[in-house]
């Protein structure tokens, strides 16, 4: 009981850095410590595992709705659950790789080219300081219409209203919440 107590301390530890550092930051300091992505990512999925809900599982609900023709790009994508789940042509970043379907780069910087995706997913994922870079990269790998889902806990958002109201500015329309 006391190793998984040190274990969820770890997690929240380097969750807060991974929340209050930069993007390209928390890909090095994942990257030069190996250790820590391990014990964020086991952490991560025993709280996640605590939920009611896995908001992963309602992404993929929602996509395979929609057509198998769609292409996603999913942002942070872990273990990618996504492209493991569904037909379509998904992109899966991260900073390690949890999977083979990895694509290893920081999500501030994307190796696809301008409005090539349907769908962009941000799943528990959307935590560096430069969260303007990492939405605006986001809008420029996206199709005119197409679709950014973000899913994050409630108490990360200091006012709910201002970011659907930041994110009107970046070209977003909210069209659910
Ligand atoms: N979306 C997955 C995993 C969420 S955990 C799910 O819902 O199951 C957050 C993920 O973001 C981790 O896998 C972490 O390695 C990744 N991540 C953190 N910073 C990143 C960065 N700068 N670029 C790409 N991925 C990053």
């Amino acid at each position: 009981r006391m190793e998984e107590r040190l274990l969820a301390a770890r997690f929240r530890y380097i969750n807060q850095q991974l929340y209050t550092s930069t993007s390209r930051e928390a890909a090095q300091l994942f990257q030069s410590d190996p250790e820590a992505f391990e014990i964020y990512h086991r952490g991560f999925a025993q709280q996640v595992g605590r939920w009611p809900e896995n908001p992963v599982h309602r992404i993929i609900r929602y996509l395979r709705r929609r057509p198998a023709s769609l292409v996603v790009a999913d942002f942070g994508c872990g273990d990618c659950k996504i492209a493991s789940s569904i037909k379509n042509k998904v992109h899966s970043f991260d900073v390690v790789p949890l999977s083979p379907l990895v694509t290893i780069c920081d999500m501030a910087k994307v190796p696809l080219a301008d409005e090539s995706v349907d769908i962009a997913v941000f799943c528990l994922a959307l935590m560096g300081t430069n969260l303007q870079e990492i939405l605006e990269e986001a809008n420029r790998v996206l199709k005119q219409g197409g679709t950014l889902m973000v899913a994050e806990v409630a108490s990360r958002f200091e006012d709910t209203r201002a970011f659907v109201n930041a994110m009107a500015q970046l070209g977003f329309k909210s069209v659910s919440k």
